[in-house]
């Protein structure tokens, strides 16, 4: 088939070299020029990896992945550990390492696996119309392309979910505000070799180590949406909402630079289907946009990929049975888990105050394996595993 994919995003990406190995002409269409992701970096759990390993990106993957090895949560306040553990069960268990990486080093190993005279930059999807001999997509420069098939990766403000709802979805604020950014890594934060988040307050910091020897860093303060956004301001105002927070938080704003820090406010989207229609399929954020909170989403973008490469491959021959057996395996599963990190979330950020307070404590009595079991379940419940 000739197939257009709408979004160079790691969704878009992924399927494109999915649907490339089974010998399908895939064409790229992405509405910049050069991608600048809305955050430093991105944690790949075992099941996102092991979507890359089976486009033999394996090392690849573990060339720019963080080296992370344990997980800590601590009292923001009074620095006291929570609970520390290690993860190495954990992936020895799912049989995949986790990764946190740099999402400019994540997108440049996945445009140079794709290969970027594939993708057509600067080509912006307005519209789309699909017809008994194929699918036309139409751009904001003029031009149209006609295919068999329409892959909707263009996110969470997707032009091609409308298309196939017939309608604008209107996403949800999560409660929170994000900055997060990439260091130079320093033990002053936190060991280096440990996903360290510090709570409390409904508020939380988080690091993690990225190749290079930065750490992925991210704040989360619980606020309303639509406030004003001034890049000068982000150090006066994160020292104000981390005001008597520990000396490793100060030192990180400290250390941060506001230019290369990106501050997102958080959103989700109820889960829906369709998914698909005769000749179109969303794909990733723009099938399910989820809030960070359990760090799956570009995990599901991916898993998704494989799963539709496999899909239209069982039912070569039937596209709308491929399509159909796609949207079945993958809507149950990125439902589970956009619900279960929009819960998550409301623990995290005090949407129920005393639930939050409850969680501290129980965080307090963690040895590790209520979390390690948490995220098997997520890894787990992945096609792959
Ligand atoms: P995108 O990455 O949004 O890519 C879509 C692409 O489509 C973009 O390049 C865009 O320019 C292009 N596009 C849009 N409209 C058009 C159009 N009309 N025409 C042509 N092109 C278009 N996920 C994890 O797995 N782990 C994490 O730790 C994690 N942390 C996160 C932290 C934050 C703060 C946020 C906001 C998200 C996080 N995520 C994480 C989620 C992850 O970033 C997304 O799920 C993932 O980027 C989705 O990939 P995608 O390809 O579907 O969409």
């Amino acid at each position: 088939m000739k197939i257009s994919v709408v979004g160079a995003g790691m969704g878009g990406l992924c399927a494109g070299l999915a649907l490339r190995r089974l010998g399908h002409e895939v064409r790229v269409y992405e509405r910049v020029r050069e991608i600048r992701p809305v955050g430093a970096a991105i944690s790949l759990w075992s099941n996102g990896v092991a979507c890359l390993e089976r486009l033999e990106l394996g090392d690849e993957i573990a060339a720019i992945g963080g080296d992370l090895r344990a997980m800590a949560y601590v009292d923001g306040l009074s620095g006291e550990t929570m609970t520390a553990f290690s993860l190495d069960p954990l992936m020895q268990a799912v049989g995949h390492r986790a990764y946190p990486v740099s999402r400019a080093d994540l997108q440049a190993m996945l445009i140079s696996a794709f290969g970027r005279g594939d993708i057509r930059f600067g080509t912006e999807l307005t519209d789309l119309h699909e017809g008994a001999d194929g699918v036309t997509a139409v751009f904001a420069d003029g031009t149209r392309e006609q295919a068999d098939l329409l892959i909707g990766a263009d996110g969470a403000h997707s032009v091609v979910r409308r298309h196939v709802l017939g309608k604008v979805v209107v996403r949800r604020y999560a409660g929170y505000v994000n900055w997060n950014g990439l260091v130079s890594m320093d033990g002053a934060f936190a060991p280096v070799d440990r996903w360290t988040t510090f709570v409390g307050e409904g508020k939380r910091v988080s690091l993690m180590p990225v190749s290079g020897r930065r750490f992925y860093f991210f704040f989360d303060v619980p606020l309303p949406s639509g406030l004003e956004n001034n890049r000068a301001d982000y150090k006066a105002l994160l020292r104000a909402y981390f005001g008597g927070w520990v000396p490793e938080v100060q030192a990180l704003i400290d250390a941060i630079e506001p230019e290369t820090t990106n501050r997102v406010e958080i959103f989700d989207i109820d889960p829906f289907v369709p998914w698909v229609t005769g000749r179109v399929a969303l794909l990733g954020d723009a099938a399910h946009n989820t809030t960070p909170d359990i760090g799956q989403g570009g995990c599901m973008a991916m898993e998704d990929a494989v799963v539709l490469a496999e899909a239209l491959s069982r039912h070569d021959g039937s596209l709308d049975a491929g399509l159909q057996a796609y949207e079945a395996a993958r809507a149950p599963r990125t439902r589970e888990l956009v619900l279960k990190a929009r819960r998550r979330c409301e623990i995290t950020h005090a949407a129920d105050p005393g639930a939050t307070t409850r969680w501290y404590a129980d965080l307090r009595r963690e040895d590790g394996s209520n979390i390690l079991d948490g995220l098997m379940k997520n890894i787990l419940g992945g096609p792959l595993s």
